[in-house]
């Protein structure tokens, strides 16, 4: 049974007194939840505090981007391997909003992706459509392209890593991020069963135990009807991530989405009784 993830993404947000508070508020309410990590991915400047007061507790850290490069002259850049000697156990890749700033192309998205392997970090590759795409009847097909890269594009010894590591897609789309407005549990059920179908396409056993987050705009109020759907193993999350208590109630909702599948998985494996 995949556990459920939630992570948050703190975009361009924090200071080191704001992050203080809500990062020991993270950690003295989620020490224990049945069925469920937790994470953080924080600018780069904040991972050695994440660090510093993450570390030993059940709340894991992460970065929001990598460079495409490994080293050399590039000014401004951050590599993979740099970050994970903050201790960072994720990196987001591939985020719409480094997209639509067009920094981000697949083919740059997919050579991030390999850095991140390669330096030990588990990749939380994003992918979705905007409206126009979607009202297009174009989703899939969006989707579809640029998961093309992860699943065919990565040689044996980068998907072995991507095992490894448990890379993680998130399916955001693109008209639900920041807007308030959430695709219905079945619209979000739908792609991911088909981002599942795909990774099936390479390795079967892997598409079983990837675990695919649903992002835009998830809350404590819709969190519920989108995690008890089979194939949503988790949530991105952006402003939810900065309340304290609608993170933590997002990570409460997760396990307990995450019970009742048990216990409708165990029912389902449980001889019929005959009468
Ligand atoms: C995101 O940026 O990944 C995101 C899902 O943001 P929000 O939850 O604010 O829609």
């Amino acid at each position: 049974m995949r556990k459920k993830l939630v992570i948050g993404n703190w975009k361009l947000h924090g200071s080191l007194l704001e992050n203080q508070g809500l990062l020991n508020r993270l950690k003295q309410e989620l020490h224990h939840l049945d069925g469920v990590d937790a994470a953080v991915c924080l600018p780069y400047v904040y991972l050695y505090q994440a660090q510093s007061a993450l570390q030993g507790s059940a709340i894991a850290w992460g970065a929001q981007n990598v460079s495409q490069f490994t080293e050399g002259a590039y000014t401004s850049c951050i590599s993979a391997k740099m970050v994970a000697e903050f201790g960072c156990t994720y990196t987001i890749v591939g985020h719409s909003e480094r997209r639509a700033l067009k920094l981000e192309s697949n083919q740059v998205a997919t050579k991030r992706l390999l850095n991140a392997l390669h330096a030990g970090l588990t990749p939380i590759f994003c992918v979705g459509e905007t409206l126009d795409e979607r009202d297009g009847g174009m989703a899939e097909l969006i989707v579809r392209n640029q998961m093309l890269n992860v699943v065919y594009g990565l040689d044996n010894e980068a998907f072995a890593l991507a095992k490894k590591l448990n890379m993680v897609i998130a399916y955001e789309p693109v008209w639900a991020i920041g807007t308030g407005e959430h695709a219905t549990p079945e619209q979000a059920q739908r792609m991911h069963a088909f981002i599942r179908m795909m990774i099936a396409e390479r390795d079967r056993e892997f598409s079983e135990q990837i675990r695919i987050l649903y992002g835009g705009s998830m809350a404590p109020k819709n969190a519920e009807s989108l995690l008890i759907m089979p194939d949503i193993d988790g949530g991105l999350l952006g402003r939810a991530a900065l309340v304290a208590e609608d993170f933590i109630d997002t990570c409460r909702i997760a396990s307990h989405c995450w019970q009742q599948q048990v216990k409708l998985k165990a029912q389902a494996q449980s001889p019929a009784v005959v009468v």
